[in-house]
């Protein structure tokens, strides 16, 4: 043993800490400090809390079992719309007053659900940015046909030609109605002076007359012209019966006058004296006395105004024996 080892042997004995080369000692009067434990690093700023994080299929969640979380399929759902199965559909704005544009948007939350479930609506110049008539399945016409404007007389024919049905909606295309009585003159088109009803220029497959047209009759002529069109067997019959009644009357168009109510209705006792017929005139050639309708052959323009507004000129089996299911068809495609 050499002198180094006897002396480091003796210090051992008397527990005396020896200070090799390369390490330090603690000072004696110095307390020992406490490991400091490592800290996480902080996550960055776009990362997702653990708990708010989705739950990866073997992963263990750090969600609470009580708090639900929507997982990524349930948030991605989308609204399926039967977009393909829908008709097209057009608003063609002859000469008229806006008025049954109007009639149409006041069904309201119906008119939302038209376009949602059954129409795409392709063509309306008030309401889409769209310039040519394009191709589609209805055509509601408004207005009469200036014939004194090539555009315009061009239009209906352009519209009859592109349409699969057209629908002369409201009283100035069914018959003209006030713009009957235009004589030209006025201020930005004083050369506009004859207006004839679509019925008398082009093909007219359904009338809806009424200044303007009830927004519930616009409404069922929809819904059962998609049911005619995409329906199945039942629904296009019932969807048949009801337009039937309609379709006569775009047969009948202008043709029909004073002197047929009084052959037909009239002389046959069937007027129920309602009045029906001296309110559609535009010209007031019918007055009621007695109850009963008094025409003046010299004012009657022949429009068929009259002749088509009677209850008692017209009556569909069709429509009467089918009636509730008609009915029953169109609000259950309403409430769908
Ligand atoms: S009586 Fe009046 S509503 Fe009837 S066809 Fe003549 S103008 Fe038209
Ligand atoms: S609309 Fe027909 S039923 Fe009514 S008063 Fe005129 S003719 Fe008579």
């Amino acid at each position: 043993m050499g002198l180094f080892e006897k002396i480091l042997g003796i210090f051992k004995k008397k527990d005396v800490t020896v200070e090799t080369r390369g390490t330090t000692a603690p000072k004696p009067d110095e307390p020992e400090k406490p490991a400091v434990p490592e800290r996480p690093a902080p996550p960055p700023t776009n990362a997702i809390p653990a708990e708010r994080a989705p739950v990866v299929e073997g992963q263990t969640s750090a969600i609470p079992p009580d708090e639900k979380v929507p997982t990524t399929a349930q948030t991605d759902t989308k609204e399926v719309k039967p977009v393909s199965d829908k008709i097209t559909a057009g608003h063609v704005h002859m000469s008229g007053c806006t008025g049954c544009e109007v009639a149409i948007a006041d069904n309201y939350a119906g008119l939302l659900t038209l376009l949602d479930k059954y129409v795409d609506w392709v063509y309306d110049l008030t309401l889409a940015d769209v310039r040519h008539i394009p191709e589609m399945d209805v055509a509601l016409v408004e207005g009469s046909v200036c014939i004194n404007d090539k555009i315009s007389v061009e239009e209906i024919r352009e519209t009859r030609e592109k349409s699969k049905i057209v629908v002369a909606l409201g009283s100035c295309a069914c018959y003209g109605n006030i713009t009957r009585f235009c004589r030209g003159g006025q201020q930005n088109q004083p050369q506009h002076e004859a207006y004839l009803p679509i019925g008398d220029l082009i093909k007219v497959d359904v009338y809806l007359p009424g200044c303007g047209p009830s927004p519930q009759l616009i409404k069922n002529v929809c819904v059962a012209a998609y049911l005619l069109l995409k329906g199945n067997a039942d629904q296009q019959a019932l969807a048949t019966a009801y337009l039937k009644p309609l379709m006569q009357a775009a047969e009948r168009g202008t043709e029909a006058c004073f002197c047929d109510l009084m052959i037909d209705v009239i002389d046959q006792g069937l007027c129920i004296g309602c009045g029906a017929c001296a309110a559609a005139c535009p010209v007031r050639a019918i007055t009621h006395e007695y109850g009963k309708p008094q025409g003046q052959r010299d004012l009657c323009i022949k429009c068929g105004a009259c002749y088509n507004q009677c209850p008692r000129s017209w009556f569909s089996f069709d429509v009467v024996s089918q009636y509730e299911g008609i009915m029953e068809t169109i609000d259950a495609a309403m409430q769908e």
